[in-house]
This record gives C-alpha cells, sequence and structure tokens, in this order.
C-alpha cells in the first residue's frame, strides 16, 4: 500500500490517469534582431493569457476566484521584467530567456515565508511551461474529456489545469507533490473531490488505466485493491453519505438544547463569496465577517465604494439575519504588503488590530463609512477586535459616533441604531468583561487567540503546539468570566474562535450559557446537531465539574469520555 496526506476526505475508486510531464530541452543562443525576438515573446505571453481568461469565463465561485489570482500573477510586470531584460539588453533568445526569467520569480516565491505565498511558485512554473510550449509549438495535455471515474495521478496538478478539468469524471487526485494549502487541494474540498498530496514517488509507480482505490482521509492508496479492501472502502463511503444526508436534515432545525436552552449556530467568512456556503448550510447569521480579508485580497487599501459593495452583498445575501462585520485585524500573523507596517520583534504583542485603527483613524474612518452606509440594508453589527481596555471601546466609539454625524450633516442613510461589539481575545479583557460589558452591545470571544494570550503559547508554533489547548482550565475559566460579565449587562456572548465547533468542547461552553457559535460553514451542520442532543441542565453540571478540575490533560480525557458515551 502506498501512502501520502490525505486533504480532502472521501473514498475513490477509479482507474488511474497518470501525468508525466516531459520537461522541454531549452538551449541559449543569442540573437541578432532582440526587438523581434521581444515582441514574439510577448506575443507567446499574450497567447497563454486570453487561453486562461478563457477558462476563467467559464468558472464561478472559489475557482474563478483561484484562477483571477493566477491572471493577476501573469499581468504581474515583475513576472516578466527579467526575462525582458535578458531579451533586450542581453540578447537571449525567448526561450532561455523566459525558463531563466521566470525561474528566478518562481524562487523568489518559493522562499516567501507565508506557506499561500510559497505554494504559489508551482503556478509561476506551470506558466512557465506554458510560455515555454508557445515558444516551442508544444501541444497541451487535454484534461476535459478524461472517462468517468478516473483517478488524476500527477507530479503537481497547476492551477490553470486544475480549472480544466471536468470534475464530474473525477473519483480522487493524487499529487506526488503539493501541500494542503496547493490549490489542487482547496479545489478539492470545495468540490468534495477525495485528494491526497504528498505521495512521493507514485509518478514512478503507477502507470495509465491501472485500477487503484484511495482514502482522502489517511492518505491510503490501494494498488489492484483485494475485495476485501474495497469493501471496507465501500463501508467507509456509504458512511460518509449517510452522515451527510443526516446532517441535511438539520439545515432548517433551531440551535436549541432538549430541554429548550436557545442558541444560534452562525458562520465566520472572510468574502461575499463564502455566503452561498453560508446558506446552503442553513446558518442562523453571520458572527464574524473577517473583513481584513478584503484588504489582503487588494493590491491596495480598498477603497469606502469596494467595501461598502461588499458588506451590502452580504447583508442583502443574509436577509435580515444579524451580520457581524469585525473591524480591520490585520497585524500579528496577518501582513499587508502595501501598509509597510514596520517589523517587529513580537507582531503578536505588537501595532496591529485596533492599536492600528485607532492610531490611523483616517484608515479607520473608511472602514466605518462604508459599514454605516451598508448598515441600511440589513441587520448589521460593528466588532472591534483585540479590544484589551475601557479606553479602546470609547474612543473607537467617539470614532464611529463622529461618521455618524458627518453622515447625518450629510443626510446619508444608515441604521442609527447599529449594535458596537468587541473581541473578548486578549485575557485583559475577559478579567474586565464585566466593566467592559457596560460599554458595548455584545462579545464574541476569540479563543484562537485568547488560548495563545493565556499561556504564552504563539498559536502557529508547530514545536509547542500541545501546550496551546482550549482544554486549559486558565482559558475555561476566562470564557466563564467572559460569559457572566455579558451577561450581567443583558447583552449576548458569543464565540468566533475555532473552539466553538469543537464537539468535545460544545457541552461546557452550553453550561456556560454561552448564547452563539460562529465558526466555519462547512461546520455548522454538525454542530447544530450536537447542540439539539445535550440537555442544557446536564452541560452546566459538567461545566461545574470542569471549572473545579486543574489539568487541560484531564479535561480533555473527560470530555471525550463523555462524547463516546453519547454516542453509544
Ligand atoms: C480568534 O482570535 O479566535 C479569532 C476568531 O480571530 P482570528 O482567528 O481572525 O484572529
Ligand atoms: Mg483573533
Amino acid at each position: 500500500m502506498l501512502k501520502g496526506k490525505g486533504v480532502s476526505k472521501g473514498i475513490g475508486i477509479g482507474h488511474t490517469k497518470v501525468l508525466k510531464t516531459e520537461e522541454i530541452k531549452i538551449t541559449d543562443f543569442k540573437v541578432e534582431d532582440k526587438e523581434n525576438e521581444l515582441k514574439f515573446f510577448k506575443e507567446c505571453l499574450k497567447n497563454v493569457m486570453e487561453e486562461t481568461m478563457k477558462v476563467t469565463e467559464k468558472l464561478s465561485g472559489t475557482e474563478a476566484d483561484i484562477m483571477n489570482a493566477y491572471l493577476m500573477i501573469l499581468q504581474d510586470p515583475t513576472l516578466t521584467s527579467e526575462t525582458e531584460r535578458l531579451i533586450t539588453e542581453e540578447g537571449y533568445n525567448a526561450g532561455y530567456a523566459t525558463k531563466v526569467g521566470f525561474e528566478a520569480v518562481e524562487e523568489m516565491f518559493r522562499n516567501m515565508d507565508d506557506e499561500y505565498m510559497s505554494a504559489r511558485a508551482s503556478d509561476i512554473q506551470d506558466m512557465k511551461q506554458k510560455v515555454l510550449n508557445k515558444i516551442t509549438n508544444k501541444a497541451e495535455l487535454d484534461l476535459t474529456n478524461l472517462p468517468e471515474n478516473t483517478i488524476l495521478v500527477s507530479k503537481d496538478l497547476s492551477t490553470s489545469d486544475t480549472a480544466k478539468l471536468n470534475l464530474k469524471s473525477i473519483a480522487g487526485i493524487i499529487i506526488e507533490h503539493g501541500s494542503e494549502n496547493s490549490h489542487v487541494s482547496i479545489m478539492a474540498r470545495t468540490h468534495e473531490i477525495p485528494a491526497i498530496v504528498g505521495a512521493k514517488g507514485i509518478i514512478k509507480e503507477l502507470q495509465d488505466d491501472e485500477y487503484i482505490a484511495m482514502d482522502g482521509s489517511t492518505g491510503e492508496i490501494f494498488v489492484n485493491p483485494s475485495q476485501e479492501e474495497i469493501d471496507k472502502l465501500k463501508k467507509i463511503q456509504d458512511d460518509l453519505k449517510a452522515q451527510k444526508n443526516d446532517l441535511s436534515k438539520f439545515i432548517k432545525r433551531k440551535s436549541i438544547t432538549k430541554d429548550g436552552y436557545k442558541t444560534e449556530v452562525v458562520a465566520n467568512i472572510g468574502s461575499p463569496k463564502d455566503m452561498d456556503a453560508v446558506i446552503a448550510n442553513g446558518a442562523e447569521g453571520i458572527g464574524l465577517f473577517r473583513s481584513e480579508f478584503l484588504y489582503m485580497d487588494s493590491d491596495a487599501m480598498p477603497t469606502e465604494e469596494e467595501q461598502f459593495e461588499a458588506y451590502k452583498e452580504v447583508l442583502e445575501k443574509a436577509e435580515g439575519k444579524r451580520v457581524i462585520v469585525r473591524t480591520l485585524d490585520i497585524g500579528g500573523d496577518k501582513d499587508l504588503k502595501y501598509m509597510k507596517l514596520d517589523k517587529e520583534e513580537n507582531p503578536f504583542l505588537g501595532y496591529r488590530a485596533i492599536r492600528i485603527c485607532l492610531r490611523e483613524p483616517e484608515i479607520f474612518k473608511v472602514q466605518i463609512r462604508a459599514l454605516l452606509r451598508a448598515s441600511y440594508y440589513g441587520k448589521l453589527a460593528i466588532m472591534l477586535p483585540m479590544i484589551s481596555s475601557v479606553e479602546e471601546i470609547r474612543k473607537a466609539k467617539e470614532i464611529i459616533n463622529e461618521v455618524k454625524e458627518e453622515l447625518k450633516s450629510k443626510k446619508v442613510k444608515f441604521d442609527k441604531n447599529v449594535k458596537v461589539g468587541i473581541m473578548i481575545e486578549i485575557p485583559s479583557a475577559a478579567i474586565m468583561a464585566e466593566e467592559l460589558a457596560k460599554e458595548c452591545d455584545f462579545f464574541s470571544i476569540g479563543t484562537n487567540d485568547l488560548i495563545q494570550y493565556t499561556v504564552a503559547v504563539e498559536r502557529g508554533n508547530e514545536k509547542i503546539s500541545d501546550l496551546y489547548t482550549k482544554f486549559h482550565p486558565a482559558v475555561i475559566r476566562l470564557i466563564k468570566m467572559a460569559i457572566n460579565g455579558a451577561h450581567k449587562s443583558k447583552i449576548f456572548c458569543g464565540m468566533c474562535g475555532e473552539a466553538a465547533s469543537d464537539e468535545r468542547y460544545i457541552p461546557i461552553l452550553v453550561g456556560l450559557g454561552l448564547d452563539e457559535f460562529s465558526m466555519n460553514p462547512t461546520k455548522m451542520l454538525s454542530a447544530r446537531k450536537m447542540i439539539r442532543s445535550l440537555s442544557h441542565k446536564e452541560c452546566k453540571k459538567i461545566a461545574q465539574e470542569v471549572l473545579k478540575m486543574n489539568s487541560a490533560t484531564e479535561i480533555k480525557s473527560k470530555m471525550e469520555e463523555y462524547i463516546k458515551n453519547m454516542e453509544k
């Protein structure tokens, strides 16, 4: 049995199509007519661009976004500047100049710290291949006509090749390289196609048309599987299907416990495009719109108009359900290239989120104006990230009021009662919850940051990730303080950190009285199912017991045991 890393769950059974990419041999020589050579290169590039645009036009949603990002790189002058220099200044032939020029850019991407950006190196490699195909007049692979139940096996699958696939005929994808963040992995998850990456040596091992089976969760690959193996995998496939069917029952149901305790299961989003998944999974609203993604997806600060359109689109699609938009939460692990923030020793403890907005109100005011104008189109709430003190809420509200006055004087319509809440993601905010609750309309607990600041473990540090745990008694006590603080002032308290969707944690949160659970849309239905199977009375008892415990390991085992017993 071969093995890789499962990145998109599901079972794939079918026949292989192995894509073996041949290296094009490129020789270097000098040309007489540099101008003509440059023209030839530009024509080849233009052809690639036009073909890519044609593919992109047929796409929508995530695929279209991915291809548009690909096109943006393809149109960026920095991609071709070295190639053009090699032709015009040094007189090299277009083929050699393309190879060397594109490889320099590929190397630059590969060395970027940001995992997503470094995964884009394979896009550049793909673009180079396509331009070289044009230069050497080589035909491209046809991926549009694959037979049904094809298991596609490839060294890497470029963004543009992925976009060309007829997904209906694909039963699974196996990639020799790749990562969880590769576009092919993202696409596979979006379309629920089983996928495995990092299957080392797979290209050498397999030929076309071999019968294989794969498990997209475990990363297992079975060549010529036995009947016994097939039966086992089909059983897993049936179970997954049954699970999905079972969950679809919960789309329109309320998020209420067996004994009538009402909560809400709402969605975390990063863009208006996520609204399809939000609606398909029956969200009761949006608990967190991470607005910084609008800023991160752009080459410059998004204008008031661009932001207004994005917020309005989400509000209209939410059809009157509450949409909580978090104001710019940049800094820490989220960088804005065009903002040129200074390098800091400890960025997580540094210049970020509300700290930037209060010191650079001209940036904050643009966003607040866009938000207030959009508030006219639905039930909008504004959430302030990284609040650590009452002064910060007061100062932010002062700015919000200034913008309100400005809009009033210009007779611009907006919701005068728009709610303003805060994230509880810094321990000082949880400790001061009672006081902070008097200054705002709601809380949402951000456990992703709250955990890191409580136990002093950076959230992305793999080496000490065992210490980063939501089961730490100090974290649970801070959550309790936040919820109690909110309830004392009769405001609601939600949670939008990852912990809100963990079934081992939900009983504790219900027991502590959390009002709203906000999470990735794909997780909402199982969370709602879980809440509906709980008794609030029993959860209160569990929360009390957990609060008396002093070890994360014990709390975690207790909750795992509880879930196991529930399943019986
Ligand atoms: C959090 O910190 O829990 C949170 C939801 O915000 P982010 O993950 O965007 O920092
Ligand atoms: Mg956070």
